[in-house]
């Protein structure tokens, strides 16, 4: 499992709710639901994505790659990875377990609502997503949440083969060139070119994807919410102990994205769990007010009250 090649994620996770007691719950909770996640990227079926091509100018006008894909392909790896998932966010949030059920039962049973949940997770059809929501009784919150818990090791597991379409290197969208979704994390990083004779020392900033676990480059001092260059109206704040994990926050939009400096780290991180261990973070940013760009779970739950109602 290691993709570290140093520690294991269990370890990964102990240490990270060593380190925020406070956020212990929430951190083994999720944690668990990313490994398992990450754990189905390689069992899952793929869709046929050779007969398909990509617009150059478009993807690099802002498309990302899975909107030129039929969002029903996706329907056997979405049955498959929702049979493994749904369960262990039953568990892991009792509250859910029951909601859950009845979604996990339609999936098996109701063809055309599985099609409409694939039209709202895979390319955010939100008049779809209100009417299979409806047809389940459930929330559209909930119903979006619970699919994308799913759909995630679905786009994760088709990733290269729809990144080998498009020159990925050139994408420099705030939201991820696979599956559109906004970033959970920014990074600062260097990428030494062996031709430069300097290193800068200020880095690179790379966003993540927490849906298909994807990274991309993005233009430093700017919002990812809303484009806003203006220095003055961007916020930055750290706890004193650790200033190289920080919060940015956009005073144009109110949104927020966790970032880490690893300008003067050597170790490895762990991609899948990083933005999980900023958690103490987005609770300080959510108490100020802000919002948080994020899609990930535990962020979309709202950390005063990690367990959201079904219905
Ligand atoms: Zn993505
Ligand atoms: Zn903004």
């Amino acid at each position: 499992m290691p993709s570290t090649g140093l520690k294991t994620k269990d370890a990964i996770l102990n240490t990270l709710a060593s380190r925020h007691e406070p956020f212990r719950e929430i951190i083994n909770r999720f944690g668990l639901l990313l490994c398992r996640q990450v754990e189905l990227h390689s069992e899952l079926p793929l869709a046929d994505v050779s007969a398909m091509s990509v617009a150059e100018d478009r993807f690099l006008g802002g498309e990302a790659l899975v909107v030129g894909m039929d969002s029903g392909a996706f329907a056997p790896a979405l049955k498959a990875s929702a049979i493994r998932i749904w369960p262990v966010m039953g568990v892991l949030f009792p509250a859910l377990a029951e909601g859950l059920g009845g979604l996990g039962r339609k999936l098996e049973e109701d063809r055309q609502w599985t099609r409409l949940c694939l039209m709202a997770v895979v390319h955010g059809d939100e008049a779809a997503l209100d009417r299979a929501a409806a047809e389940a009784a459930v929330t559209p919150d909930f119903l979006l949440m619970a699919l994308r818990a799913a759909y995630g090791p679905c786009i994760a597991a088709q990733k290269q083969a729809l990144l080998s379409l498009a020159p990925a290197d050139l994408w420099r969208k705030s939201y991820c060139p696979v599956c559109g979704s906004d970033p959970d994390l920014a990074t600062l990083e260097n990428h030494p070119n062996p031709s430069d004779f300097l290193i800068s020392k200020s880095g690179e900033l790379w966003h993540h994807c927490p849906v298909c676990t994807h990274r991309w480059r993005f233009m430093r001092m700017t919002c990812p919410g809303c484009g806003n260059q203006e220095h003055e109206n961007m916020t930055r704040f750290s706890l004193p102990d650790s200033p190289h994990e920080y919060i940015h926050v956009c005073e144009e939009c109110s949104q927020y994205l966790p970032c880490l400096d690893l300008v003067e780290r050597s170790e490895p991180i762990d991609f899948d769990l990083a933005a999980l261990g900023l958690v103490h973070l987005d609770a300080v940013a959510q108490s100020k007010g802000y919002v948080p760009l994020s899609p990930a779970p535990w962020t979309a739950l709202g950390l005063a009250t990690p367990v959201a109602k079904a219905s």
